[in-house]
C-alpha cells in the first residue's frame, strides 16, 4: 500500500470507486471516465508503477490479471470481443502509476490502436 497512490487508495476503500470485483491479490472497478459501455480496471494490491517494476516473482498475479478479466467478460457477456489493455508509460497513455489491466468491451473496437 502506497498512501499517495490514488489506486492502493480506491483497493483499501479509502477513495469511493465502484468495485466489480476483490480478492486477496486484485481489485477491479468501473473506470470513472469510460471509454466503452464496459471499462473496467483490474489492479494487483501490490503496487508496482508498471509493468517494468514486475519480476518474475510477480507472474502468478500478472497472470491472474487477465484471468479475471475472462471472467469479467463472461459474466457480461461480451460475446462480440472485448480488449485487454495495460498502457505502460507516459508515451504509451498511462496516467496512474500503478499497474492495471483495462477491460474494454461492448462496442466494435479497431486496429491498430491509437
Ligand atoms: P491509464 O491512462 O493510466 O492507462 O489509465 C488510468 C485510468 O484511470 C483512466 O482510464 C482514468 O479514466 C481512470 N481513472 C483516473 N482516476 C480515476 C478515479 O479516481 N477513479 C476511477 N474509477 N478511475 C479513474
Ligand atoms: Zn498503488
Amino acid at each position: 500500500m502506497n498512501k499517495d497512490c490514488l489506486f492502493c487508495r480506491i483497493g483499501a476503500k479509502q477513495i469511493p470507486s465502484k468495485i466489480v470485483y476483490e480478492d486477496p491479490e486484485l481489485f477491479a472497478f468501473e473506470d470513472i471516465s469510460p471509454q466503452a459501455p464496459t471499462h473496467i480496471l483490474i489492479c494487483p494490491r501490490k503496487h508496482f508503477e508498471s509493468l517494468t517494476d514486475a519480476s518474475a516473482e510477480d507472474q502468478v498475479v500478472l497472470g491472474k490479471l487477465q484471468l479475471v478479466a475472462a471472467q469479467l467478460a463472461r459474466e457480461r457477456k461480451l460475446l462480440q470481443g472485448y480488449r485487454t489493455v495495460l498502457n505502460n508509460g507516459e508515451g504509451a497513455g498511462q496516467s496512474v502509476f500503478h499497474l492495471h489491466l483495462h477491460l474494454l468491451g461492448g462496442r466494435p473496437f479497431r486496429w491498430p490502436p491509437g
